[in-house]
């Protein structure tokens, strides 16, 4: 007999396929076998009234620290956290020790992945060798590995010509290129966003236009090479009318939102993304020197918040996602300007992104899942983040008015830097269910 899970009675939200409504989901051989009023007795049952099943949570960005940094998370620690924060399918960033920049690399994040047997563990490759922005790294090799990007995220490519060739090149695997959107001329050797704050702080700023620059820089690329490839702007569109896929990463300033609703309007070949603490926090939290308010892209102001919740309202962000990025205590104890840039957030931004978007009435519900599934699933060209009848059973099960505190000591992840200790939020989620198999279960 084969195995069979029947999950009852829950609110079943699907947004790929414009389901929301109270019904139960059967389980088997791990696979979504049959969505409806099911009337069958099974080996296991979870009873879901009054909860959310929705397909597992797929974050497109996080940091997992191996090779190199295993002290501040291991993709074992990484993993474990995955599926506590909900989440079925992660996608690492390359800027690890030493990079991710050739076959072997990838196929090295991938055998850790299996022996972690929690979620489903994809990785993106160095954009440029040594991430140093001036030679472009083995990218065919790595895609066929596996690699399902290319970013140098920590920083951007700054030569506009390594920009160009690397999303010529790409293009030919139809794989995205991912960019930390960044001119370090301008931002300089900042440390927070420059502006009131930074002054009275007496602490070296980055310019939002840093941001705004190599967006604008890098949508002209795009464009300019979707013109050599018969690419025709609106009317008579093709969607998609080349290979090239350019995805802007955790954008956080009003400029670069009008510079992704004008690039979309255009039939650019565009997506982007945006962290839950651009969204819940501001250049104000770093006036006391607290280092865990200390990340990059910088937090900015509350004018910034208004545009990008503006934006999802809108539509034009296509994914919410951590940029999980864990550090040492010992090295956030350092002063501002020393201490490293980032935030560990993977296990709580389920719950931000609620208290965010969806207690501010910003979106509903299925808009939400959307940006958390069947987008970002788009955006790396995997076959996830749906409920279709056949597909691998990833769902994540979520009771949406559990209130709990956020302790960053239960966090499963390594390291502690996070900001969000002892805040109160809504939204908790119950059990994570990965190729039928549930990974996680709250309160175990
Ligand atoms: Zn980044
Ligand atoms: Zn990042």
């Amino acid at each position: 007999m084969s195995a069979e899970l029947l999950i009852k009675n829950g609110r079943v939200i699907d947004p790929a396929n414009g389901v929301d409504k109270q019904c139960d989901v059967l389980i088997a051989d791990g696979k979504i076998a049959a969505i409806g009023k099911i009337d069958k007795s099974t080996q296991s049952t979870i009873d879901a009234t009054g909860k959310l099943v929705t397909p597992g949570l797929i974050d497109i960005h996080v940091h997992f620290r191996e090779p190199g940094d295993e002290e501040e998370e291991t993709i074992s620690s990484g993993s474990a956290a995955a599926v506590a924060g909900g989440f079925t399918s992660v996608v690492c960033m390359p800027n690890t020790k030493p990079p991710i920049e050739n076959e072997t690399d990838v196929e090295y994040v991938h055998r850790k992945a299996r022996k972690a047997r929690k979620t489903h563990i994809y990785t993106m490759g160095a954009i440029t060798k040594g991430l140093e922005g001036v030679e472009l790294a083995e990218m065919g090799f790595m895609a066929e590995a596996g690699a399902v990007g290319f970013t140098d995220d920590g920083r951007g490519v700054q030569d506009p010509a390594v920009m160009l060739r690397a999303l010529k090149y790409s293009s030919m695997f139809n794989v995205f290129i991912a960019q930390h959107c960044q001119d370090d001329r301008i931002a300089g050797n900042g440390v927070m966003n420059s502006g009131y704050y930074s002054a009275i702080l007496g602490l070296p700023g980055i310019d939002p236009l840093a941001e705004q620059a190599m967006l604008w820089r890098d949508i002209q690329l795009v464009k300019k090479i979707c013109s050599g490839t018969g690419f025709q702007p609106v009317k008579t569109r093709p969607r998609w009318p080349c290979h090239i896929r350019y995805h802007a990463q955790h954008i956080s300033i009003e400029g670069s939102v009008e510079l992704i609703r004008a690039a979309k309007k255009d039939s650019i070949p565009i997506t982007c993304e945006v962290t839950p603490h651009h969204l819940l926090l501001t250049e104000e939290n770093c006036a006391e020197y607290d280092t865990n308010y200390k990340v990059n892209p910088p937090l900015r102001t509350s004018k910034d918040i208004e545009a990008l919740k503006q934006a999802i309202a809108e539509g034009l962000i296509d994914a919410l996602v951590s940029d999980h990025a864990p550090h040492l205590q010992s090295e956030k104890e350092l002063e501002f300007l020393t201490a490293p840039f980032g935030i560990a957030s993977l296990e709580c931004s389920l719950a931000l992104f609620i208290k965010a978007l969806i207690e501010p009435g910003v979106i509903d519900w299925p808009r939400l899942i959307e940006m958390m599934t069947a987008r970002p699933a788009r955006i790396i060209g995997v076959d996830k983040g749906t409920l279709s009848a056949g597909k691998q059973a990833d769902i994540t099960i979520i009771d949406p008015d559990a209130e709990y505190e956020i302790d960053v000591n239960k966090f499963h992840s390594k390291s502690r830097n996070c900001p969000y200790h002892g805040w109160k939020v809504k939204g908790k989620v119950e059990k994570t269910i990965v190729g039928g198999e549930i990974r996680y279960s709250c309160g175990n």
